[in-house]
C-alpha cells in the first residue's frame, strides 16, 4: 500500500499547484478563483524517496466550519484515508481565521498535519513562516509551489520511514 498524502486548507492557497508538483500531472485545476477543485482529486507520483498516493481537496471556507465543528464531508474523508496531512497555508496572507480555525479542527480530531507554508517566493521563507506558529503545528516547511521550490525536501522529509 502506498502511503495517501491529503493536502487541506482554505481555497487558493496552492494546494492543487502543489498536488500538480508532486504527480507532474495538469490534472487539477489550477486558477485564481477560490473554491474551483470541488471534489477530491487522486493522482500517484514519486517526488522524493518513495511513491505515493496525494489527494487534492477543494479546500474549506470558514462557512463550511459549523457551529458543531463539521468539515466539508470530501475533506473529512481526505483526513481519514491520508497518512500523511499537508496542511497547507499561504505566506503572501498571513495567518487567517480561517487557518486558525482548521487548525483547532485538526487538533479536536486528533490529526497529526504538518504546516507548509506556500508562496513564499515574494519575501524571507522563515519570516514568512514565523507567524504561523501558533498555530500550534510545530515546524512550518516553508515552499513556493509554482517554482517548485522546497518541495523535493519537503516530500524527502514527509516520506522518510515509507
Ligand atoms: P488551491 O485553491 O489551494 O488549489 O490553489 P491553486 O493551486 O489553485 O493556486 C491558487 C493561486 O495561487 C494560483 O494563481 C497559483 O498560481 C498561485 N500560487 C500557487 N503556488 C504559488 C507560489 O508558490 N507562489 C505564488 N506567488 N503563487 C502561487
Ligand atoms: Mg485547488
Amino acid at each position: 500500500m502506498l502511503p495517501v498524502v491529503a493536502i487541506v486548507g482554505r481555497p487558493n492557497v496552492g494546494k492543487s499547484t502543489l498536488f500538480n508538483r508532486l504527480t507532474r500531472s495538469r490534472d487539477a485545476l489550477v486558477v485564481d478563483i477560490p473554491g474551483v477543485t470541488r471534489d477530491r482529486q487522486y493522482g500517484e507520483g514519486k517526488v522524493g524517496p518513495a511513491p505515493y498516493i496525494v489527494v487534492d481537496t477543494g479546500g474549506i471556507t470558514g462557512n463550511d466550519i459549523g457551529v458543531d465543528g463539521a468539515m466539508a464531508d470530501q475533506v473529512q474523508c481526505a483526513l481519514d484515508e491520508a497518512d500523511i496531512i499537508l496542511f497547507m497555508v499561504d505566506g503572501r496572507d498571513g495567518l487567517t481565521s480561517v487557518d486558525q480555525a482548521l487548525a483547532r479542527q485538526l487538533r479536536i480530531m486528533g490529526k497529526t498535519a504538518k504546516l507548509i507554508v506556500n508562496k513564499t517566493d515574494g519575501a524571507d521563507p522563515d519570516v514568512q513562516a514565523a507567524e504561523f506558529y501558533e498555530l500550534g503545528l510545530g515546524e512550518a516547511y516553508p515552499i513556493a509551489a509554482v517554482h517548485n521550490r522546497g518541495v523535493r525536501s519537503l516530500m524527502d522529509e514527509m516520506l522518510e520511514g515509507y
